[in-house]
């Protein structure tokens, strides 16, 4: 037991520490799962397990987390969530590694470093004879919610204070019934050192309540999806084309789409993928050591006809209100989920106080009050996963060398299964798509492939149905916990270089060759799609 335990900690329920913005679902999960909520007046100020909140920790209390606590944020993780400094970091990034690389993000402009260049770059587009001319969006770099945006296309309406971004307006997204959207994937970094990223296959789509106009750039329903916004809008109670009542959606429903119009979801789940793991990267060697805290991120993604997605922006402590049973289906899930993953699965923590906490008896105290006490949905992610039959790809090196031992993440069109049937009451008919995406080819027939996560080799040849075990850092994490699936590392090599720092220039390397693999299996499948047209 390590030092400063508390003693008799297996006698002692899980306790979990609140202030003022802990989100309500957060505190009804844990209350749900057995768990106690800390009371400053009758316990000892250490005795918690979890404290979850949606502002940031300070450093004099991350350096005092016991071996049996966890914090739900990392210092140093803004600088993905603040829209400047992510700029800022993006580019840094496209410079070091390949500007290519790096273009899955608008071109961006922050001010008022960058007002030259972009003034430059707009009186060049518009002196270049045949130019399309660009939309433009120009966003506070610390607001969230849609509050203060501007979109504009004329110089002259141009408006900006200190503390702002222009960026590139992606004028054709993916329209679904006339009505834009863009995904909110949850992330969550369970360690920097070593870095270990999980995706979360469920999610949210956010739509526009009104149809996408370019000639109104003034109507925020149309152009703006955050439902913070949209929820206020007159056509949100409404059954719009194509998309039914209210404006979200469940991840899987728009994958479900997406495949009913022939669609490869899971080519576009594994360039999501790719997008998550370069963002992270961007910060990853630069976030500070702390033990026993992990961050759940918010991405924005936002797909365009072409099928090209985006990253917008990337959210602190993302929302977690419940507006809407899509909401409750959604965020309940995830936070059960979150706690399976640091509970049951332990953090990958580095060095000496990384070791303490995760080697430290109070974690297996945790795992067993989780596992031991608690109704049968606690088990449920656990205990009865399905394995899946997997489908490899015959040119998958990595495949080739994986030892088959951990389970297949399941692809979109398996979740869909999974929260059929649960969904919103609203949105439960499912109507044939009314609005085709405008696509510009056909694209393959949808097969069961490898996600990207499962990639992963089972080092300790471990399955889903041993015990838990703890990582530590020197073996691979679990691959899965509920919907959360280990995007990174992805394979040995990626295991290695995440290992004792953080061998950026290899881990990128891999992610090439993976998707220059990727594009020749597209391109294979194409020819042999069009050859069977013919
Ligand atoms: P906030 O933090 O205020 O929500 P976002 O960057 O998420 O700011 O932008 C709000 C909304 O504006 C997004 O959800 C999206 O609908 C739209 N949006 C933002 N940036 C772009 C862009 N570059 N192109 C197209 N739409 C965008």
């Amino acid at each position: 037991m390590a030092e400063d335990e508390p003693s008799g900690a297996l006698s002692k329920p899980l306790v979990f520490r609140v202030d003022e913005t802990t989100p309500g679902v957060v505190q009804s999960v844990l209350l749900e799962r057995g768990r106690n909520q800390f009371d400053e007046q009758e316990q000892n100020v250490e005795d918690w397990n979890l404290y979850w909140r949606t502002s940031s920790f300070r450093m004099s209390e991350h350096s005092s987390v016991k071996p049996w606590q966890q914090l739900n944020h990392r210092p140093g993780t803004t600088k993905l969530t603040r829209k400047d400094s992510l700029a800022k970091h993006l580019k840094h990034m496209g410079r070091m590694y390949g500007t290519s690389l790096y273009q899955f993000t608008p071109p961006t402009f922050v001010m008022p470093a960058d007002y030259t260049r972009f003034v430059a770059e707009y009186f060049q587009e518009r002196q270049t004879a045949g130019a399309k001319h660009s939309y433009w969006i120009c966003k506070p770099a610390e607001s969230s919610r849609g509050r203060g945006i501007l979109i504009f296309r004329d110089f002259k309406d141009f408006i900006f204070d200190d503390a702002y971004i222009v960026q590139k307006y992606i004028s054709n997204p993916l329209l679904i019934g006339g009505y834009k959207s863009d995904l909110r994937i949850y992330v969550c970094v369970t360690g920097f050192k070593p870095l270990t990223i999980y995706v979360y296959q469920e999610g949210l789509v956010r739509f526009a309540t009104e149809k996408f106009d370019l000639g109104n750039l003034q109507d925020d329903y149309a152009h703006l999806t955050n439902s913070s916004i949209n929820k206020s809008g007159v056509s949100y109670g409404k059954i719009k084309e194509g998309v039914g009542h209210g404006c979200k959606w469940t991840l899987s429903r728009f994958f479900s789409y997406l495949r009913s119009w022939d669609v490869d979801d899971l080519l576009l789940w594994q360039k999501i993928q790719r997008v998550v793991i370069l963002t992270i990267l961007a910060i990853a060697p630069s976030v500070p050591f702390a033990a026993n805290c992990f961050e759940l991120f918010g991405f924005d993604i936002l797909i365009d006809e072409n099928l090209k997605p985006w990253l917008l922006e990337v959210n602190y402590s993302p929302a977690l209100t419940l507006d809407c049973s899509t909401d409750v289906l959604v965020k309940r899930k995830l936070i059960h989920d979150i706690i399976d993953l640091i509970y049951l699965h332990g953090l990958r923590n580095e060095g000496r106080e990384g070791s303490k906490a995760t080697h430290g008896n109070s974690n297996i105290h945790a795992t067993k009050r989780d596992r031991g006490g608690l109704d049968a949905h606690d088990c449920l992610p656990y205990e009865s996963l399905s394995f899946t039959g997997r489908t490899y790809n015959e040119d998958d090196s990595v495949v080739e060398a994986a030892v088959s031992l951990c389970p297949e993440a399941a692809p979109a069109s398996q979740l869909e299964g999974e929260v059929s049937g649960q969904e919103d009451f609203h949105l439960s008919t499912r109507e044939t798509p009314q609005s085709k995406p405008k696509l510009r080819r056909r694209h393959t027939p949808h097969k069961t492939r490898m996600p990207y996560g499962s990639l992963v080799q089972s080092h300790s040849g471990k399955t889903k149905t041993s015990p838990p075990v703890l990582s530590d850092h020197g073996s691979a994490p679990d691959t899965r916990a509920g919907n959360f699936v280990l995007v990174f590392p992805f394979n040995e090599a990626t295991l290695g270089a995440s290992r004792n720092g953080l061998n950026v220039k290899r881990i990128i390397r891999e992610l090439q060759k993976l998707m220059n693999k990727r594009h020749s299996q597209v391109v294979r499948n194409k020819t042999r799609t069009s050859n069977m047209d013919f």
